[in-house]
């Protein structure tokens, strides 16, 4: 039978993973994958080329959503991961939803930086890290363009 086993973070290092996982051990876990943006894992070195509008934001996804069916993972994504018991093994998502777990794997990444300046929390002032932050700065930073929060 396959062991449950949680993945909570859906970027490069999950991909891989299940990837490598499904590879070498298929059938081994039944395996969730949790991501906090709502959408497919995608290679967020290429969101520069999103941004300078060299391709679009589903170009760069890393695999299709038949690859991930195929796999039989299940992806909930657009869902945070708030809380890991690790006596009950269970992570509880934002709602309130429970995972159960005998594995888990934290693959969350990282946070942008923000400058410990005075100013750097006002609505302009964004980061660039994810694919919602290049739709901010697309459809708000041009050229005359004043900002309004
Ligand atoms: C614009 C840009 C350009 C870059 N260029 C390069 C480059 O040229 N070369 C290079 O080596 N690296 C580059 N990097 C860095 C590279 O993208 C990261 O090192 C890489 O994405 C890390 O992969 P990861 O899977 O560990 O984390 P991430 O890609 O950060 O993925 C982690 C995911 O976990 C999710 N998550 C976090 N907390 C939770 C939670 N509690 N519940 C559910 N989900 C959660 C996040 O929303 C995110 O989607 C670049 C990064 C950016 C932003």
């Amino acid at each position: 039978m396959s062991e449950p086993l949680v993945i909570i973070g859906n970027g490069m290092a999950a991909t891989r993973l299940v990837d490598g996982l499904t590879t070498l051990a298929p059938g081994r876990y039944a395996i969730a994958v949790v991501g906090e943006e709502p959408s497919l894992a995608y290679n967020r070195v290429l969101l520069s080329s999103v941004l300078a509008r060299e391709v679009e934001a589903k170009d760069i996804e890393l695999k299709t959503a038949a690859w991930w069916r195929d796999r039989g993972v299940t992806l909930v994504y657009g869902r945070r991961a708030v809380e890991i018991d690790t006596r009950a093994r269970f992570v509880r998502l934002r709602g309130g939803a429970k995972l159960g777990y005998a594995k888990l794997v934290v693959a969350t990444g990282s946070e942008a930086v923000r400058l410990p300046l005075a100013g750097a929390d006002l609505p302009g002032v964004v980061t660039f890290r994810d694919k919602a932050d290049v739709n901010t700065i697309l459809s708000r930073a041009r050229p005359g363009a004043r900002w309004r929060a």
